[in-house]
């Protein structure tokens, strides 16, 4: 992670955010959108900045306007005004493919895996962006650097992904993520519903893509967990951005920590998670499920046309 990140925030923001600064390619930067759902203004004059290979924090209640914000940025929703620039180009307005062929990804809450395929199965569904990899060898390679991020997705690779673990299921949400190679990838609530020992582990691996020079934006209720993975924090309340400053500041600033940082297990003092997986989250032995033996490839993965 670059400590260069910089965000810029208009309207009511505090800290040391505001106004554009620092060095680094800015790479999504949104200026005064505003999403609706009908009557219901999701986000009001909304505007920041994100920093190549940054992380930044996007931090705020339930019904803030955290999903809608990264759906905004996907293309999913359009913002009724203002507008958005990912790697320089205009996707205010652009549907969320042409968007995804710019290099972003959004991973959504409750991860939305095809539950009746396989973990690895799930994972090539990523790739579908990439075209043809006729010999099988660029995506082998993909699988190899998701399994090296998350290993026990190569334990798991044949089993079906709805019998593992919210945090397995989330390692293989990121992953398939992964293997479309983004440039840009926006996590909504990682941590939701995770046991500690998952959201430390997902977040490390957050931590881990923005040193190899990925963008991350992640939007979290455990904004304690978040605020100390990310470079940047943004605070939104009722869908305006009320605080932009550098994630260390956050972390100490009373309004923040009175109003957000008590949120979730992870705002209590070190742990960075949420409630426990109802299924054993830390349970991550192999055995003991009727799973077949694991191979860390689908079979006939040079068979297929990915
Ligand atoms: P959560 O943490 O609960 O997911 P959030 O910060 O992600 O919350 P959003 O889901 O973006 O917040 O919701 C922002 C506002 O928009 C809320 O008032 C919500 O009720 C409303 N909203 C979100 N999605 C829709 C929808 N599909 N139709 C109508 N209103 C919606």
């Amino acid at each position: 992670m670059s400590a260069t990140g910089e965000v810029s925030g208009v309207g009511r923001v505090s800290g040391t955010g505001s106004g554009s600064g620092g060095g680094g390619r800015v790479v999504v930067d949104v200026d005064g959108i505003e999403v609706r759902y009908g009557a219901t203004r999701a986000l009001r004059d909304v505007s920041c900045r994100v920093v190549e290979g940054d992380v930044l924090a996007l931090i705020g209640a339930n019904g803030a306007g955290k999903s809608t914000f990264l759906r905004a940025l996907a293309g999913l929703r359009a913002p009724r005004s203002g507008t958005i620039r990912i790697f320089d180009e205009d996707t205010t307005r652009r549907p969320a493919h042409e968007v995804a062929r710019r290099g972003l990804c959004l991973v959504p809450e409750g991860r939305q895996l095809f539950t009746d395929l396989t973990v690895s199965e799930n994972l090539l569904m990523g790739c579908h962006r990439l075209g043809r990899d006729r010999d099988g060898t660029a995506t082998r390679a993909k699988f190899e650097r998701v399994h090296a991020l998350f290993p026990i997705l190569a334990d798991f690779a044949d089993r079906r992904a709805g019998m593992l673990s919210g945090g397995q299921q989330q390692m293989v949400a990121i992953g398939r993520a992964l293997m479309g190679e983004p440039r840009i990838l926006l996590l909504d609530e990682p941590s939701l519903g995770l046991a500690p020992a998952y959201v430390t582990q997902i977040l490390d691996v957050v931590a881990e893509l923005a040193r190899d020079g990925m963008t991350v934006v992640l939007a979290e209720q455990n904004a304690r967990a978040a605020l100390r993975t990310a470079d940047r924090g943004v605070v939104l309340a009722n869908g305006v951005l009320t605080h932009s400053a550098p994630a260390a500041e956050l972390l100490h600033d009373d309004d923040v920590s009175r109003h957000y940082l008590g949120m979730g297990a992870g705002g209590r003092d070190g742990g960075d998670g949420g409630d426990a997986d109802p299924d054993g989250a830390d349970g991550d032995g192999a055995d003991g499920t009727g799973a077949t033996a694991p191979r860390r490839l689908p079979a006939g993965l040079d068979r297929l046309d990915v």
